[in-house]
Parts: C-alpha cells; structure tokens; sequence
C-alpha cells in the first residue's frame, strides 16, 4: 500500500482538540476546532504562543509603591493637619511644609517641640510684641 491515509494529529492541540491555558480555562482548538486533526488549510497560526496576552487583572495592585505623602507620627500628623488646614497657605507651601515634617520625622520619632515651633512660625505669623 501506499502512505498512511489517516490524518495527523493538530499541531497545536497535539490531537486533543482542546487547549488548556494556564489558568486552568478550556478552549476549543482554533486550529482544528476541536477535532484534533490536522486541517489541511491552516495557515499556522501560532495561537499557543498569544494565550496569555489579555491577562492583566490577576496580579494588579495599583501604583507601585508610591512615596509617602504625609507624616506618620501623631505630633507630625498633628501639625501636618494644622498646616493643610491653615487658609490662604498655598499649596506648594503646603507640600514643602508637609514634606519637612516628613524629614525631621526620619531622623526623629516625632516631631520636636522646637521643630514644631519652628514650622508653625512658617505657616502661621506670629503677631509681634
Ligand atoms: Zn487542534
């Protein structure tokens, strides 16, 4: 006789038909639509090597670690507070302000009586005499 006449097994199935994909989904097998044989007209495409490429929403932890943006002790956070609060700051002030508090705070536990004397002649004038 001649060649084997049955067919091949699906190339991109293995002959299974289906494909599993590492999420534990199963999907027919877009080349040989689940029969496991090789068709004669595919044009081959790779599909095995795109399965995972509308994946996003498993590992999403929004921002990446962001700098911190306010102090973290209770004095800091106080006076932080204050600042945020004061009318007519402007916010670059603010933020320079809030940000100061963050740097003593690296250095200090908490904010220093003088420290905060300090800041808060920034933010609020005191009145003279
Ligand atoms: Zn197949």
């Amino acid at each position: 006789m001649g060649e084997p006449t049955q067919a091949e097994s699906c190339g991109i199935c293995g002959g299974d038909g289906r494909l599993v994909n590492s999420f534990g989904s199963v999907a027919k097998c877009p080349s040989c639509h689940g029969s496991g044989r090789r068709s004669e007209d595919t044009g081959f495409h790779d599909v095995t090597k795109t399965k995972a490429s509308h994946h996003q929403n498993s590992n999403q932890r929004g921002a990446p670690a962001a700098k911190p943006t306010w102090p973290t002790s209770l004095s800091g956070i106080a006076l932080a507070t204050e600042i945020r609060d004061t009318p007519g700051l402007g916010d670059d002030v603010k933020l320079r302000l809030t940000r100061e508090i963050m740097e003593h705070e690296e250095t200090h536990p908490a904010c220093t009586q003088t420290f905060v004397k300090k800041m808060r002649k920034q933010f609020r004038p005191q009145p003279k005499g």
